[in-house]
Formats: structure tokens, sequence, C-alpha cells
């Protein structure tokens, strides 16, 4: 297989065979200067607040030929975590949708790796595979790559399916065909995610991260503030609202990769569990999970906060 046209037949439908929903590819360069300039600006008004990994690397975040020498082509895939029992309207206790299988970043990137092993069984390449584990911006190469586009909820809208996916990058050293970039967002007069937020951590062409309930439920490590229970409704780990509002997730259907799916266990436990938990069932319950990354602490602050309110 020589062609450019034939390997990039080749690897969309090997991405197919391995799992991922969509599978587009874009041209590896520097990423446009808005773009970086808008990020220089969220970081410079600390909207990012303790993730301050976020102000490293910026030659990477900016060029992804500083990731793999000789970059060419960045494959950007999408991998469906939509939970079977979302449609249910239970009110207990839970965590983010996103966090209740296995951890979405070993997953995802086993697969990548499994897509390079693939194409080098066709053709010679060099390729590093990424997935939330590396400085690039990744909803921009995914738009980039034409697979979906970035709506007021900040999250990466893959046309006729929703929100509900894991982004991963494949970059090659090889140049392939590109997809045609999805430019801007299709939000029109809708603005469900901004009402349905309940801090205000959205607004039009913004995001502080340091309002939002994701980032104090999982990435902030200090105590939260005592308003914060009141308005973390029944999720203590994440949150969903600005995606379970978007009417792109009418589409939205059930994953069947089964690394995604909930355990028995956890979709068993009650409030009463959740409240009482044990460090020894937080080790049963979230091994091999990204919940792993939070800690059993910093758990327990969570429902806290939410059992005070
Ligand atoms: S995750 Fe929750 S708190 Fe964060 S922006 Fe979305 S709705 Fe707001
Ligand atoms: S809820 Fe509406 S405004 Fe928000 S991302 Fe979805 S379509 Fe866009």
């Amino acid at each position: 297989m020589t062609s450019a046209t034939e390997i990039t037949r080749y690897i969309k439908a090997e991405a197919l065979r391995l799992g991922f929903s969509v599978c587009g590819i874009a041209e590896a360069t520097p990423v446009a200067q808005e773009t970086a300039e808008a990020f220089e600006h969220w970081i410079a008004t600390g909207k990012h607040g303790t993730m301050s990994y976020l102000e490293r690397n910026r030659d990477k975040r900016f060029d992804p030929t500083n990731l793999l020498p000789g970059c060419r082509s960045i494959i950007c895939v999408a991998m469906n975590y939509y939970p079977a029992h979302a449609k249910e309207k239970k009110q207990q206790l839970h965590i983010a949708r996103y966090a209740q299988g296995s951890d979405y970043h070993k997953v995802v990137k086993d697969r990548l790796y499994m897509l390079l092993k693939s194409i080098n069984n066709v053709c010679e390449t060099k390729g590093r595979p990424f997935c939330d584990t590396a400085p690039i911006l990744e909803r921009y190469w995914a738009t980039r790559a034409g697979i979906g586009w970035i709506g007021k909820n900040r999250q990466l809208i893959v046309p006729r399916a929703g929100t509900h996916f894991f982004l991963g990058e494949l970059l090659l050293d090889i140049n392939l065909e590109y997809d045609t970039p999805i430019e801007g967002n299709r939000c029109g007069k809708c603005s469900a995610c901004i009402e349905n937020c309940p801090t205000g951590a959205l607004s039009a062409g913004d995001f502080d991260a340091r309002k939002c309930l994701s980032y104090l439920t999982i990435e902030y490590r200090g105590e939260l503030p005592d308003s914060i229970g009141a308005k973390m409704g029944d999720c203590f780990y994440g949150c969903d609202r600005c995606q379970i509002c978007c009417p792109h997730n009418n589409f939205a259907t059930a994953t069947t990769i089964e690394d995604f799916k909930a355990s028995e266990d956890l979709l068993a436990m009650t409030d009463d569990n959740w409240k009482n938990l044990t460090e020894e069932q937080y080790n049963t319950l979230f091994k091999e999970s990204a919940v792993e990354r939070c800690g059993y602490e910093q758990l327990k602050r969570n429902i806290k906060s939410i059992a005070n309110r």
C-alpha cells in the first residue's frame, strides 16, 4: 500500500474496526494564531485555576511537530461513552458519566497503539498516541480533522451523535489525505448549557474553570466553598449538566465499549452507601478507574459537601 489515498482509507476503516465512532485526519501545522492567543489570554486571566500544568509546554501545545519530530498528520478519533442507563431518571448520588467505566486514558491509548501497529503492517511510519496525556489542543484538532465542533458548553459535539466522547490523537510522520475542518460553532440561538450551568462557569465564548464543578470536585485539592454543595445536585464527582441539556445529545446512543460500562457494584450504590463509603470499598469500586486520580479523601470531601448542604 503506497498511495496516501489508500493508506488514509485503510486507517479510517481500521479506526472504526477498533471501536472508534469517528475518525478524521488533519495536517500537522502550528495551531491558528487566534487559537493560541485565546489560550494565552485564558491562562493570563487565571481561569485555569490551580491547573498549573496548562501553563507549561506551550511550544508543544501550539505546534504538534514538537511532540513528534517530522510529524505530518494528526489522526483524531472519538470513542463513545454514553451510558445505557443515562436516560433513566433516578435521583441518587452518582459520579459523572465519563468516569463510570474503566480509565479512558488507558482504554483509548491502548486502541491507538493497536491502530499504529495495524498501520505499520501496511506502511512504515513513526507515531505517538495520546488521550488527554500530552499538551495538545484536543478539541481544536478534532475540529480541524472535521469530526466535530466546539459548542458553547466547551465540549466537542460530534454531528448526529452528541458530546459523550473521549478524544484521542495519533501523530504520524507520513502525509495523508486531510479532512475538511468544521469552522465555528453550530449552537445558533441555543444557550441551554449556559442557562443550566449551576455555577456560572460558562458564558458566551468563555469558560471559567475555577467556577466549574468538574474542576472543583476533581482537580481542586483545597477546601470546597460552603456554597458549592447546594449547586452540586446529586453528582459528587464531575458534572454532566452542560451535556445533559444539550439538544445534540438527543442523538446519543449507548456505548458498545465494554470497558466504559459501569459495573453492577457501582450501579447498586445507594445514597447511604456513598455517605458511608470506606477506603476499602473505594479501592474496589475504582480500581483502574479515572476516579483514582481524585483519591479517597477528596471523594469523601465531595460527598460531605452534598451531605451538609
Ligand atoms: S460541568 Fe457543570 S459546572 Fe462545569 S461548566 Fe458544565 S454545567 Fe457548569
Ligand atoms: S446546549 Fe445549546 S448552546 Fe450549549 S453546546 Fe449544546 S447546542 Fe450549543
